[in-house]
């Protein structure tokens, strides 16, 4: 646990929560902040400030908890979309630097936008990217 973070606190119990799951490793909760009617977080019990400090086995995890959490969602919300969001770093929006997995049920009319504005990238400019990401 890291000392003076929030999320650690809330993983492991020392701060009371809207705990909807809860296993050895991984907690879910409700966001206080919610976008939508059920907006969940999933918090790893083990303190890792974003997606790079993240373990491989850890994200793995992260994904079980998202997929069943879904079907819930689904199936007691009666959601009729699902957005995941996971944000990293300030410039990405990221406030608590305790990773986490944003869960955005998703409801006709729910009022919310989940986007970004598409680009118009020249077929060079994709090639170029592939070259330095590709291997
Ligand atoms: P992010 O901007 O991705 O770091 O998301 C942080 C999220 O945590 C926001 O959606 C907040 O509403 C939520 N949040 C902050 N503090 C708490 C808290 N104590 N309990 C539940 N959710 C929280
Ligand atoms: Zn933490």
């Amino acid at each position: 646990m890291k000392d003076n973070c929030i999320f650690c606190k809330i993983a492991n119990g020392e701060i009371p929560s809207k705990t909807l799951y809860e296993d050895e490793n991984f907690r879910v909760i409700l966001d206080l902040g919610p976008a939508t009617r059920g907006h969940a977080l999933i918090l790893p019990k083990e303190h890792y400030a974003n997606l790079y400090e993240l373990p491989e086995e850890a994200a793995c995890g992260v994904m079980r908890v998202a997929k069943k959490m879904a079907e819930k969602m689904r199936d007691r919300l009666g959601c009729e979309g699902l957005n995941l969001v996971q944000n990293n770093g300030d410039l990405a929006g990221q406030t608590v630097f305790h990773f986490h997995m944003h869960m955005i049920p998703r409801y006709p009319a729910d009022g919310q936008k989940i986007g970004w504005k598409p680009g118009e990238p020249k077929e060079e400019e994709l090639e170029e990217i592939r070259k330095i990401l590709a291997d």
